[in-house]
């Protein structure tokens, strides 16, 4: 994404300071940077504007609605935005007003002490990703709640695989189950159509106990020809508020007669993690019956440091935006190798995704990563097609 496409807001109560920041940004080469004296000023042009904005720098003490109140707000509305924050505040209060930030669920890109300069502003706004993934996950349903029941009873939804591929040797080392819907008429369905309505009502346990239940099988099946693959599924965090969840998950994974530590649960963390308690202790359960837990879309702002230290992870993936803008986007090669190193540090498995070309291989292997998921290996497959995959594999250079 280049400067000049994106569009700023600048929320600064001080005259002078608001006009540096737009004088700094236009230098930068930015071409639409709006101004708002106030938390509530920024709110209603953040809500009317269209295009819309992309990047927020706002100060934190303003008198009427100030950053904080700003950021709540911000966060209620769901809608994707990237923050910089800036204050003539002492370190450590910015930083608690950072992880307030994240913890409403917003992107921030950095936290900035005054006087600001135009490096510090740069290097921020260079970190910024375009949240497309984002977007599509809030795109309308296209199905009523009443289909989406119906393909629930009459079984139509089944797992696709995709491989998981040890970067060192080649080696398949798993799958992920990915849901997927066949709809009678409309063919095969992607999870965005589905995946939210079924959480908001109630339905998404039935989905993930299907996928649990198919893809212990499929696992075991592997076994039995000689892959000695894992399988990874995703939990919603819906259904870890249930305190009966990781019993349950070990009595289906024994009837399947499958080994937990063949199995792996990813959970995307997010800012409405409502029931914490119940989460932790579904977690360190799971974790103590030998389950993999793999924290999934690692960097996004949901993910941070907090949650890999208090969950037992066995396993980080980092989010595909920062492998596929790695190649071109330096700062995304920074929090690549950062987070890279970080999980070798706390001797959890790297995981990749949205590797779609043999550039990117080529980097996450010269970066030490452990594994690669991602187009340029294979797309999500059936059964059926995965098992022919792996006998066809032969590993890149
Ligand atoms: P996710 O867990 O992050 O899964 C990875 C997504 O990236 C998949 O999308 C996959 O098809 C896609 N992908 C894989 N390789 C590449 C690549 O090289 N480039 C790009 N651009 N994309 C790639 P999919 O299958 O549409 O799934 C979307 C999301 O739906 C998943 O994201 C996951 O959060 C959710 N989901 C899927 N199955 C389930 C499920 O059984 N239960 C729950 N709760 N969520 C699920
Ligand atoms: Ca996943
Ligand atoms: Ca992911």
């Amino acid at each position: 994404m280049r400067i000049d496409e994106l569009h700023f807001l600048v929320a600064e109560d001080h005259d002078f300071q608001r006009k540096t920041l737009v004088r700094m940004l236009t230098s930068m080469g930015a071409k639409r940077v709006s101004e708002a004296a106030d938390g509530r000023a920024a709110l209603g042009i953040f809500i009317d504007l269209t295009p819309p904005v992309d990047i927020i720098i706002s100060d934190l003490d303003m008198p009427g609605m100030d950053g904080m109140a700003f950021m709540r707000h911000l966060g209620e509305l769901g809608v994707p935005v990237s923050v910089i924050l800036s204050s003539a505040l002492d370190s450590s209060l910015i930083s608690s007003v950072e992880t307030m930030t994240k913890a409403y669920g917003i992107t921030l890109l950095g936290a900035i002490e005054k006087p600001i300069t135009p490096q510090k502003l740069e290097a921020m706004v260079r970190n910024y990703v375009a949240p497309q993934r984002k977007a599509a996950k809030t795109a309308a349903a296209v199905f009523t709640l009443e289909e989406i029941r119906e393909g629930l009873t009459k079984g139509q939804f089944e797992p696709f695989f995709q491989p998981k591929v040890n970067i060192a040797d080649g080696h398949v080392s798993g799958a992920e189950a990915l849901a997927r819907w066949r709809h009678p008429v409309k063919g095969v369905v992607a999870p965005y159509a589905f995946i939210t309505e079924m959480e908001n009502n109630g339905l998404i346990d039935q989905l993930t106990w299907k996928m649990l239940e198919i893809a212990a099988q499929r696992c075991r099946e592997w076994m039995g020809r000689g892959l000695d693959a894992t399988v990874s599924v995703n939990l919603s965090l819906k259904s870890l508020s249930d305190s009966g969840l990781a019993d349950h998950i070990t009595e289906l994974v024994a009837a399947q007669k499958l080994a937990p530590k063949c199995m792996v649960l990813e959970i995307t963390e997010s800012a409405a993690m409502t029931d914490l308690a119940k989460a932790l202790e579904n977690l360190t359960r799971l974790r103590m019956k030998g389950f993999g837990l793999s924290i999934d879309d690692y960097g996004t702002g949901y993910s941070s440091m907090q949650q890999l230290s208090r969950i037992p992870f066995t396993e980080l993936k980092i989010d595909q935006g920062f492998v596929l803008s790695a190649i071109e986007k330096s700062a995304s090669k920074v929090i690549l190798s950062s987070s890279l190193e970080m999980a070798k540090n706390l001797k959890l498995k790297s995981v990749a995704e949205g590797v779609e070309t043999q550039a990117h291989w080529n980097l996450l292997k010269g970066l030490g990563c452990d594994i690669a998921q991602g187009y340029f290996v294979a797309k999500p497959m059936d059964a059926k097609a995965f098992e022919d995959w792996v006998l066809e594999w032969t590993p890149p250079e």
